[in-house]
């Protein structure tokens, strides 16, 4: 038998792996470590790090509705009235007038009859499919969802299933190996995070009918953004009917943080009182949920921001097209640009950022190991100067590394 100070030696330290894990400490020795860069001031278009003034094209600002002179009004308001913080769930002591007003406004925007406000998007789609996917029941995923969405059938008891990224051929596959499951829930991103593109709305309607599921949209970076009132992917489809279920975020075109989810009300009632991430978690604070009313408000009021959006959307990736950049098959203001593999992607980000440019790396796993890229997005904020600056920077920079062709 082992002694007691034998079986302590033998043990493994958890902490071992922290100590071996050394590729971030590297790229921070070489100077090329995209991560946590502390923002100092933020101008909406504009931040500044270390005291250097940056174009921030890797923002989910969608509208530009951060620094709204309405909003801001309406956020400081709320403080004074609700204060910093509610100091508990939903569910006892952290339900403000103001959620059920939103929840209200959701609704109507969504075309559903309820709707649910949580306290992040990341843990509206956790508590969405833990809340409803049970014993026997299968959660079927696009393998491109976002993290939240995947993470959300492991906290299920479900059964996960995935098919290639917008495959409808491999969901019909899918969805007859599990005709006999006990409840089927198909989720998917309306606007693919990585990607840019829109999802298949009608096959995926066509196809959930057709096998008695329901279907789960991502609308994360579709709300305030596709559709004629900003209504998100169902109503740029002109589907709103048909959808089941949309999750929406309130940290990109809403300007805040928290999610919600939209649907019948018998099912918004059930999650109420099922979704353990909305049960035992903080709910909102008040100045965060008065903010998405008021940018419900200047949606409304200001419709050109939209068109704004997309017409800058398509200045930046008519013109990292015609730079000779692969922008991915990018169909919105997400607008991702082909970057090659680790070393080079980091090599560009960090040359784009000297010269005072913010971007996202887009690495493995989130993308296959030689199709790195750098994740732009615009704002309907950003100013034509500003775009032409982008543009300029990525072609020095594009050039010097030999992403696109002519002299540097
Ligand atoms: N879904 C998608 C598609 C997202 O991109 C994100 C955020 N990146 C989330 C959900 C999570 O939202 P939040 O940041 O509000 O937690």
């Amino acid at each position: 038998m082992a002694t007691i100070e034998q079986s302590v030696r033998q043990t493994v330290d958890l902490f071992d792996k922290c100590r071996r894990f050394t590729a971030a400490r590297e790229m921070m020795d070489r100077g090329l470590y995209p991560y946590f860069q502390p923002i100092e001031e933020s101008h909406d278009t504009e931040v500044v790090i270390r005291g250097e003034t940056k174009i921030m094209v890797g923002s989910n600002n969608y509208l530009g509705l951060t620094h709204h002179p309405y909003v801001l009004e309406k956020a400081r308001e709320a403080l004074a009235r609700y204060g910093t913080g509610n100091t508990g769930s939903r569910f006892l002591n952290g339900t403000l007038d103001l959620h059920e007003q939103l929840e209200s406004r959701l609704a109507a925007l969504m075309g559903a009859e309820a709707a649910l406000v949580f306290s992040t998007g990341y843990q509206t789609n956790v508590g969405i499919i833990s809340g409803l996917v049970g014993r026997g029941s299968v959660i079927v995923q696009d393998r491109l969802n976002h993290a939240s969405l995947l993470d959300g059938s492991q906290l299920a008891v479900g059964e996960l299933a995935r098919y290639a990224h917008g495959d409808m051929g491999a969901l019909r596959r899918v969805l007859n190996r599990h005709r006999d499951a006990n409840g089927i829930l198909i989720a998917s991103d309306g606007v693919f995070s990585m990607e840019g593109n829109i999802v298949d709305l009608p096959t995926l309607l066509d196809m959930k009918d057709e096998f008695g599921a329901r279907l789960l949209v991502d609308d994360a970076h579709s709300v305030g953004v596709l559709g004629p009132n900003g209504g998100g992917t169902a109503e740029h489809f002109g589907m709103q009917d048909r959808v089941d279920l949309t999750m929406i975020t309130f940290s990109k075109s809403f300007a805040s943080i928290g999610g919600a989810v939209a649907g019948p009300e018998d099912v918004i009632h059930y999650l109420k009182h099922h979704s353990r991430p909305l049960i035992f978690s903080a709910s909102m604070p008040g100045s965060a949920v008065a903010t998405v009313l008021a940018c419900l408000d200047v949606m409304e009021q200001e419709p050109q921001r939209r068109a704004q959006l997309w017409e800058n959307a398509h200045y930046l990736r008519g013109g990292l097209n015609d730079l000779g950049f692969d922008t991915v098959g990018s169909e919105t203001p997400i607008i991702p640009v082909s970057s090659g593999d680790m070393e080079k992607t980091f090599i560009f980000w960090k040359a784009l950022f000297d010269a005072g440019i913010f971007t996202n790396p887009v690495l493995p796993p989130a993308v296959p190991e030689n199709a790195c890229r750098l994740r732009t997005s615009v704002m309907a904020t950003h100013t034509r100067e500003q775009l032409d600056r982008v543009l300029d920077a990525f072609q020095r920079v594009g050039r010097h590394l030999g992403i696109i062709g002519g002299a540097a």
